[in-house]
């Protein structure tokens, strides 16, 4: 491990200035090595007065501004963030402990995607339509307030902030205080590409202080936050009293389920695109498909394949750490006797862990009780739960048995059979037979998953208000 590089970043982008921050300080560690790799200084009640004062005065400008132009503008933010690229990866494999392939490619290269798909869904937005005798216009709702967790620091904060400035909208940026630095690097883009003053703003700090006055705010039109699903419904709460719309993307238990009919070859497929799947990141991704659903009589080979799997997860290389003592601690009490019920039994084994850093062994659990804690509850580590079924509808009722609906994956060798199936899981997301992630698809989730939709076109929607003008 090279020498650590401690970011200094004392100053907040507000209305287009880089200003001192009027908080107090905060460290950020490297969850790898334990060693303190940045340190912010947080803002203020008045910091946040003044960011959102300012998205507010930036809102008429930017909102008249021509689609052609506003789309210009974020593809300057793209090429600005393509070009610093590495920078991004090296802040992110530091600040949230991702290897860093893993840094580049999931973390930096998606986003990448995203703004792409969405700049592109921008320059054909249905801004204007037509019912009878009413223009129907999609205006954007004002300003945004994006509130961010710490697992995809780039990636969460680009989902947010990219199709609401798209459709018109001004930004107030409250970053994840585990992962705040990736943040710092992206206000650098935004100034460097020339964005007008205000247009972004960046207050970082604690959830209860900066991110609550941020929720109460009646500058603010739309939080959009995205994060656990216990703060999700309290910030529900709290932006009920002034009736500010939310858009919230929380928490999930995404089932990988496979159907009787699928063959040796799809079953060993499966098994291995789902344990890949649920340790990526470290297992800290909110669509990890944290549940694998198989027929029965196919256990054996099942346990066999993911064990087989999971070996290749060396904690340190290809496995990074969680993002904190608190997080390991807390999936550590996932892996207790009981947790995923009486018959539950661990088919890995335990494998040697750095020195230093909050890594975990990944694990594979089968057996598991599909009421069971840990069927039931987001883990947020390496953790995959192997349940049986009965039969197809069996699994499908197991796959259902969830307070979350988030994403899910099928596998059938019958591609009719598989779509049926994909037809009945309550969720936001389905890949059938190990389909590729879709930046331009909407992205979002069922039940106490969240409400409202992230990414291209269906983003761009969520941030606009609707208006009939009739004539
Ligand atoms: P978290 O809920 O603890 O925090 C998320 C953000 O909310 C942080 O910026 C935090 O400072 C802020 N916050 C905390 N309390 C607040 C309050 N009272 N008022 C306003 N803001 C507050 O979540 P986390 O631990 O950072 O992230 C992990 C969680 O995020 C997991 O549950 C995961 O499933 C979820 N997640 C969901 C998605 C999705 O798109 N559905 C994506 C990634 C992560």
């Amino acid at each position: 491990m090279a020498e650590q590089t401690v970011q200094r970043e004392k100053d907040l982008y507000i209305d287009g200035r880089w200003v001192p921050g009027g908080g107090a300080d905060l460290e950020v560690e490297n969850p790898a090595t334990e060693e303190v790799t940045g340190v912010i200084t947080q803002a203020s009640p008045a910091d946040v007065e003044a960011a959102v004062a300012a998205a507010g005065a930036a809102f008429a400008e930017w909102s008249a501004t021509p689609v052609a132009e506003r789309a210009a503008a974020l593809r300057r933010v793209r090429a600005v963030i393509a070009e610093r690229a590495d920078v991004f990866a090296d802040i992110i494999h530091r600040e949230q402990g991702s290897p860093p392939k893993l840094a580049r490619g999931l973390h930096v290269d998606t986003p990448l995607g995203v703004i792409d798909a969405t700049v592109e869904a921008l320059e054909r937005f249905p801004f204007s339509g037509r019912i009878g005798n009413s223009e129907i216009r999609r205006e954007p709702v004002g300003v945004v307030a994006a509130i961010t967790p710490w697992n995809l620091p780039l990636h969460q904060v680009i989902v947010k902030v990219v199709p609401a400035l798209a459709a018109g909208a001004t930004v107030v940026l409250k970053p994840a205080g585990l992962t705040p630095l990736a943040a710092f690097e992206l206000a650098r883009a935004f100034d460097s590409a020339g964005l007008p003053a205000g247009v972004f703003n960046l207050v970082p700090g604690s959830g209860r202080v900066v991110g609550d006055q941020l929720t109460r705010h009646e500058g603010v039109d739309q939080v959009s936050f995205t994060g656990s699903t216990p703060v999700g419904r309290r910030i529900a709460g709290v932006a009920a009293e002034t009736l500010t719309r939310v858009t919230l993307e929380l928490g999930g238990k995404s089932a990988s389920v496979v159907l009787a009919d699928t063959s040796d070859e799809l079953l060993a497929k499966a098994v291995k695109i789902t344990v890949a799947n649920c340790f990526l990141n470290g297992g800290q991704t909110c669509t990890a498909l944290s549940r694998l659903v198989v027929p029965k009589g196919r256990l054996g080979q099942v346990e066999e394949l993911a064990a087989a799997a999971a070996a290749k997860y060396e904690p340190g290389s290809r496995l990074g750490p969680l993002i904190s003592a608190e997080q390991r601690k807390e999936v550590e009490s996932f892996l207790a006797p009981g947790a995923g019920g009486r018959d539950a039994v661990a088919v890995t084994g335990p494998v040697a862990l750095p020195d230093r850093g909050y890594f975990v062994a990944p694990t594979v659990v089968s057996r598991v009780d599909p009421d069971s804690r840990l069927a039931q509850e987001e883990v947020f580590g390496p953790v995959l739960s192997i349940l049986t079924a009965d039969s197809d509808d069996d699994a499908v009722a197991i796959a259902n048995n969830s307070i979350y609906g988030l994403g899910g994956a099928v596998w059938s060798t019958d591609d009719d059979a598989a779509l049926a199936v994909a037809g009945r899981l309550r969720t936001g997301q389905v890949d059938v037979n190990g389909a590729a992630f879709n930046p331009a698809a909407p992205f979002g989730g069922y039940k106490q998953s969240g409400t409202g939709r992230e990414i291209g076109e269906y983003g761009i929607a969520d941030v606009c208000e609707i208006k009939a003008v009739q004539r």
